[in-house]
C-alpha cells in the first residue's frame, strides 16, 4: 500500500513536470488568430514582423547618456534606411534623470536622449511601457505633483496575501501594495505621453521587466486586472510554463502568440514574443524568419522580435562584443528589409498591429 501510495505520488510529480502552465488555457485568454485580408498593403505577405526592444539603458552618467544616444542614432538609421521600424518598451525610470536630477549636466543630457527618443516616434517609432520596478520615490512624487490620477484598487477579494518573489508585480504585493503598484503603472503611462508623444497621443502597452506576470491563473489575472487599471490596453510578455522554472519559455510559437485577455467589462490583448533558441526571436542571433514566417496557412503569423538596445552601449560589454552585436543588427535589417521586398514578411509596429487585431476582434 505504501508502495502503491509512492508510485502515485511519483507519477503526479511526473504528469505536473510534463504538463508546463499555459496562460493561453485560463479562462479568461483566447486565444486570437489574425485572419489574412484582401485589399491590404499587407494582404500578399506571409506574416507580420514586430521589432521590439526594452529600453533601459544605464542613465547613471552624462557620458552613459551620450553613449546611448549614439545607439540611438545608429538604430534611427537602420530604420531609416531599410523601413522598419522598432517598438520601444521604455523603462520609465531610465528617463527619471531629466525629471528629477539635481546634476545639472545629467539632467540636459537626459532630456535630450528624450529629445531623441519623441524625434525617432515622430519618424514611425512606437514608444510603449516597460518598468521592472515601481516608480523611483522622487520620480512619483513628481508625477503626482503635477497631476492627481485616481487610483484603482483590485477585485480580486480572496487574492493571497503575501508574494515572497523578487518582481515588480509580486514582490511587494498585498492589498494596498496593489494601489502602488497601479500607482507607477499610471503614472509611469503618462510621464511618458508626455515625454515622447507631447501628450498627443497614448501609450496603451506594457511589457513585463524580466517576463513576470505569474505563475498561477489567479496571479496572471490580477497582473492583467493592474494593466487594465491602469488604462493599458495590450500586453507582450505571456510566457509558459513555471515563472524561472525549467519548464519555462519565454513567449510562445507564431500562432499562438496572440490572445485577447478579458479583465471584467474589458478585453485587453496580448501580444508574446516569439520563442526562440536562448529564449526568445533575438535580431543579433540567427533564426530563420523566413521559415518561421511561412509556418502556417490559415492565418497571418506575427513574429515578435526582443531586444535591448543598451546592449550596445559601452559600460555593456568589450568593444569587440558591441562591434559583433552591431554587425549582426545591420545584418539583420538587411534580411528583413530582402524578406519585405520579397512580399514574405511585413514589418510593422506594435500599436499598427493592435489596430489591426482592433478591427478583427
Ligand atoms: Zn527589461
Amino acid at each position: 500500500m505504501r508502495r502503491l501510495a509512492a508510485l502515485v505520488l511519483l507519477l503526479a510529480i511526473a504528469c505536473s513536470k510534463s504538463t508546463p502552465e499555459n496562460p493561453f488555457k485560463y479562462p479568461f485568454v483566447t486565444p486570437f488568430h489574425l485572419k489574412p485580408q484582401q485589399g491590404k498593403p499587407y494582404s500578399s505577405y506571409k506574416a507580420f514582423y514586430l521589432l521590439t526592444e526594452d529600453f533601459e539603458p544605464r542613465v547613471e552618467s552624462p557620458s552613459d547618456i551620450e553613449n546611448i544616444r549614439d545607439v540611438l542614432k545608429f538604430a534611427s538609421d537602420l530604420s531609416s534606411r531599410n523601413k522598419i521600424q522598432w517598438t520601444h518598451f521604455v523603462d520609465v525610470n531610465a528617463l527619471s534623470p531629466a525629471f528629477v536630477s539635481e546634476d545639472q549636466q545629467l539632467k540636459t543630457s537626459c532630456q535630450a536622449m528624450i529629445a531623441d527618443l519623441k524625434a525617432m516616434s515622430s519618424g514611425g517609432d512606437d514608444c510603449e511601457l516597460h518598468l521592472h520596478g515601481p516608480l523611483v520615490p522622487q520620480l512619483m512624487d513628481f508625477a503626482s505633483a503635477q497631476d492627481k490620477l485616481h487610483i484603482k484598487g483590485s477585485t480580486v477579494e480572496n487574492a493571497q496575501p503575501y508574494r515572497q518573489r523578487q518582481s515588480f508585480f509580486f514582490h511587494s504585493f498585498y492589498r494596498s501594495g496593489y494601489r502602488q503598484l497601479v500607482a507607477s503603472l499610471t503614472y509611469a503611462k503618462k510621464l511618458l505621453e508626455q515625454a515622447v508623444y507631447d501628450g498627443q497621443k497614448e501609450v496603451i502597452a506594457f511589457r513585463p521587466g524580466g517576463w513576470d506576470h505569474g505563475s498561477t491563473s489567479q496571479d496572471t489575472f490580477l497582473y492583467f486586472e493592474a494593466l487594465s487599471a491602469s488604462g493599458l490596453m495590450a500586453n507582450s510578455g505571456l510566457s509558459i510554463g513555471h515563472f524561472g522554472g525549467p519548464d519555462w519559455r519565454i513567449g510562445n510559437d507564431p500562432g499562438r502568440n496572440l490572445a485577447t485577455v478579458t479583465v471584467g467589462e474589458k478585453q485587453l490583448f496580448e501580444v508574446s514574443p516569439t520563442a526562440g533558441p536562448g529564449g526568445y526571436v533575438n535580431p543579433v542571433s540567427p533564426s530563420n524568419l523566413a521559415k518561421l514566417a511561412g509556418s502556417l496557412r490559415e492565418e497571418m503569423p506575427v513574429i515578435v522580435a526582443v531586444y535591448h538596445l543598451g546592449a550596445l552601449q559601452q559600460t555593456a560589454g568589450s568593444e569587440a562584443d558591441i562591434n559583433k552585436q552591431r554587425e549582426a543588427l545591420e545584418e539583420h535589417f538587411k534580411n528583413v528589409a530582402e524578406l519585405a521586398s520579397r512580399t514574405i514578411v511585413y514589418p510593422i509596429t506594435l500599436r499598427a498591429l493592435l489596430e489591426i487585431m482592433s478591427e478583427q476582434r
